[in-house]
């Protein structure tokens, strides 16, 4: 098989991860790439030089390290090309700037990572770009918000937190009727799950920090774009002077090999921890677009392949979450996910201004590492017990 996944015959998603980015008979046969630490890259002579015709050229346009990376995810995205960033911030910021100046009007989704709408709301405001925030279910309604000025519609599905499922078909095509460039943080999904450009997405983002490293010991970010979008997003990735550090770059190839192996277990015991939490008292209602009683989840079978580790949990009313996380003992109380140990936090909506949500009590993201499940459960189930004994006077018991 060749580097950008090309096969006589069609191979399985495995196949493909073990082999895609990288010929190992184009070094010397050795079956990972060279870590290439560089600025400077010499010219044979000063007439190459003067036409920069060879293909290296300096530190900041690439390596034969980011180029194996960057085959890797065009081949798992389906894109033009990608630039390597060094996190998912910096790859969400990336295409913003690209795509926005002053006086333009920008869709993002109420349910975006918090971090995104920080950006949007201090650096593109300052710009004199209007940011206007969308439900997440708007569906086809996101016409009724298209002005001629709009030129970026920024989508992120599942939400972050909430996990409602957008129909990013119907929003692409009526932000294409506007001509407005569409973008999407494809985080959750990995392009395993999901492969925005083929549902309309002209950009496709990822915190390659969560499943494509997969050991919350880095950070990167990735931005794929289709062929439109390409030449202008890398014009702004060399005017901003942000590409991503070698070894890390490095280790996300090396994390992109065991990623299908990985999140097939971050699936299956997050779908059988969600449907248990379901039926467990203290719990409220289970955000995973997985399990049938998710309202989107006729959307999310539609056009995922598969889901990853993290969902939400909403406790019963009246349920203490400070004690659900202190009493649990394998469960890290940390940010981030998509490493191999879970994680659990609380989550705070306060920022939303469209899509708040109305929950029956605290709001909890679990994200479901590599762990065997019965453990995961009993130490869920001791979090369960402490949320409902430590009810503060006056807090409301009576739903457990
Ligand atoms: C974590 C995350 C990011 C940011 O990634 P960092 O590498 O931590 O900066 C962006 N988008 C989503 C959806 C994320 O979960």
């Amino acid at each position: 098989m060749t580097p950008d996944g090309k096969c006589p015959t069609p191979v399985g998603i495995n196949t493909r991860l073990a082999h895609i980015g990288y010929e190992p008979s184009g070094y010397f046969g050795f079956v990972n790439p060279p870590v290439v630490h560089a600025s400077t890259v010499l010219f044979p002579d000063a007439q190459t030089m003067a036409k920069r015709d060879q293909k290296y050229i300096y530190g900041t346009h690439g390596t034969p390290t980011t180029e194996a990376l960057c085959r890797a995810i065009d081949t798992l995205e389906g894109s033009a090309g990608t630039v390597l960033v060094p996190s998912g911030q910096a790859a969400v910021a990336l295409p913003m700037l690209a795509f926005l100046s002053v006086g333009d009007h920008a869709l993002i989704t109420d349910s975006v990572y918090a971090p995104t709408r920080q950006f949007a709301d201090l650096v593109l405001s300052r710009m004199g770009v209007e940011v206007e925030y969308y439900a997440p279910r708007i569906g086809a309604g996101i016409k009724r918000l298209l002005r001629s000025n709009t030129k970026v519609v920024f989508t992120e599905s599942p939400a972050s937190n909430t996990f409602e499922v957008q129909d990013i078909p119907v929003i692409a095509r009526a932000a294409h009727a506007g001509n407005a460039v569409v973008m999407m943080d494809n985080t959750w999904a990995t392009p395993l799950f999901f492969r925005p450009l083929e549902h309309g997405v002209d950009i496709s983002i990822h915190a390659a920090t969560k499943y494509p490293g997969g050991h919350a010991d880095l950070l990167l970010g990735t931005v794929s774009a289709n062929a439109a979008t390409l030449p202008r997003l890398w014009e702004m990735f060399l005017a901003l002077g942000i590409p991503a550090a070698p070894d890390d770059t490095y280790q996300v190839l090396r994390g992109l090999r065991t990623m299908g192996v990985r999140l097939a277990h971050h699936q299956k015991s997050a779908l059988e921890i969600a449907s248990w939490l379901e039926h467990q008292p203290g719990i409220a209602r289970v955000l995973h677009p997985g399990l049938s009683s998710h309202p989107d989840h006729a959307i999310w079978k539609r056009d995922f392949f598969g889901a990853s580790g993290v969902f939400s949990i909403v406790l019963a009313g009246g349920s203490q979450a400070h004690a659900f996380l202190d009493a649990l003992k394998i469960f890290g109380l940390g940010f981030s996910w998509g490493s191999y140990s879970s994680l659990a936090m609380q989550v705070d909506l306060a920022d939303r201004t469209v899509a708040a949500g109305d929950f029956e009590g605290p709001l909890i993201r679990l994200q479901i590492g590599l762990e065997d499940i019965e453990d995961l459960k009993q130490d869920l189930a001791r979090g369960l017990r402490a949320a409902r004994c430590t009810g503060q006077p006056g807090a409301d018991q009576s739903v457990l």
